[in-house]
């Protein structure tokens, strides 16, 4: 498993695989992808198209080409995708997610410096099982008005995922995993993730560990979110916390994240296609650029991707081309020529 660098190529030109997707997804992957030019990375950017027009196109949405060029690639920056929500097609994200089985999804609640946020000294990494536990999809209803969800949970997934959160803890010279759970009220799945996640833990006797209720945890983290290092949980509890901890460091737009699997790696922002800003061209880049920065690192152009950060938290902190989500007047294009800006500048 690698949440490092994935070796589908070794070229000197180095593959990307572009899925603007649909809402704000072009806009932002936009200002992502000339962010990245910018930085003087040799990226050979290949677009693949997601989203509903793709429905109109190929009948489903998220053209067939994706698959072969993203497991041959091996990177992806990947906008936000429309998910309808109670009747039509199923997620595209979880779609990819499966089938490239993308089983960790990490995101980073760090306070970036001279941004406003909730609290200061945040720097969390949030790891989250991406292929079972709540999402799988799979629902009935039994009898009319009765439903049945299906969450699943096993002891495979349940390490692979809690091993992964402690490899990175390892790697980043983090302290302390948390395992976050509801194992007193659902004692047989729950149960079985917390059991997974004790034993796990007993590999890795150099991280301290601890385990939390998930209720119990967003109170602890809205009041001292400091006392997080690595958080590891199923997918649901992941992700409802996740979009917690982007509330405390200023934005759910400032949140970079990825999707690893073994041989792909699927780099995204944390928010959605925020289909009430589309087009107006005042969608926050910050996210997607941030993951972008990542995906950088990922690469092996460490450099490169240290820089493109380093701008980013510094027009941030300037204050001067922030977007209205962050209280300022700016728009995605200036956003990101300042970011370029910086670039040049450095
Ligand atoms: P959302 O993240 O799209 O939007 C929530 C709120 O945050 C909205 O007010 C929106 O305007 C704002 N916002 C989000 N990103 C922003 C940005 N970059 N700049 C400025 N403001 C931003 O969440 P939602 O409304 O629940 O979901 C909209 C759609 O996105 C749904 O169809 C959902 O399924 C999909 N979605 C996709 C992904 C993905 O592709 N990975 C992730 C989450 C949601």
């Amino acid at each position: 498993m690698s949440w490092r660098r994935s070796d589908a190529h070794g070229d000197s030109m180095k593959r990307v695989v572009l899925v603007p997707g649909d809402g704000i997804g072009p806009e932002i992957t936009d200002a992502a992808r000339k962010a990245v030019d910018a930085t003087g990375a040799e990226i050979e950017w290949q677009l693949v198209d997601a989203g509903a027009k793709t429905i109109e196109h190929y009948g489903r949405p998220l053209s067939p080409k994706f698959f072969p060029m993203a497991r041959d690639a091996g990177v992806v920056l990947k906008g936000p995708v429309t998910t309808p929500v109670g009747t039509g097609f199923r997620s595209v994200n979880v779609t990819i997610r499966e089938r490239l089985n993308l089983f960790a999804n990490v995101r980073f609640a760090r306070t970036i410096p001279g941004v406003k946020a909730l609290h200061e000294g945040v720097d969390i990494i949030l790891v989250r099982e991406n292929t079972e536990g709540m999402y799988v999809g799979v629902e009935r209803e039994s009898t009319t008005g009765i439903v049945e969800s299906i969450k699943l949970t096993s002891a495979t997934a349940s390490k692979r995922i809690v091993r992964f959160a402690f490899d990175m803890a390892e790697s980043l010279g983090r302290e302390k995993v948390t395992a976050l759970h509801k194992a007193n009220i659902l004692k047989v799945g729950d149960g079985l993730f917390l059991r997974c996640a004790r034993e796990v833990a007993e590999e890795y006797p150099q991280i301290k560990f601890n385990d939390l209720i998930v209720d119990n945890a967003a109170y602890q983290m809205v009041i001292r979110p400091q006392q997080f290092d690595v958080v590891v949980a199923q997918n649901l509890y992941g992700d409802i916390v996740s979009d917690l901890a982007a509330g405390l460091i200023g934005g759910l737009a400032l949140m970079p994240g990825a999707n690893f699997g073994e041989k792909v790696a699927v780099f995204e922002a944390a928010h959605g296609s925020a289909p009430d800003i589309a087009g107006q061209g005042v969608a926050n880049p910050a996210g997607i650029m941030l993951s972008a920065a990542w995906m950088l690192t990922h690469m092996e152009l460490v450099q490169e991707g240290e820089d493109l950060r380093n701008a980013i938290y510094k027009v941030l902190g300037d204050g001067k081309h922030l977007t209205p989500d962050m209280g300022g007047q700016g728009t995605t294009d200036g956003f990101a020529d300042a970011v370029i800006a910086q670039l040049e500048r450095a």
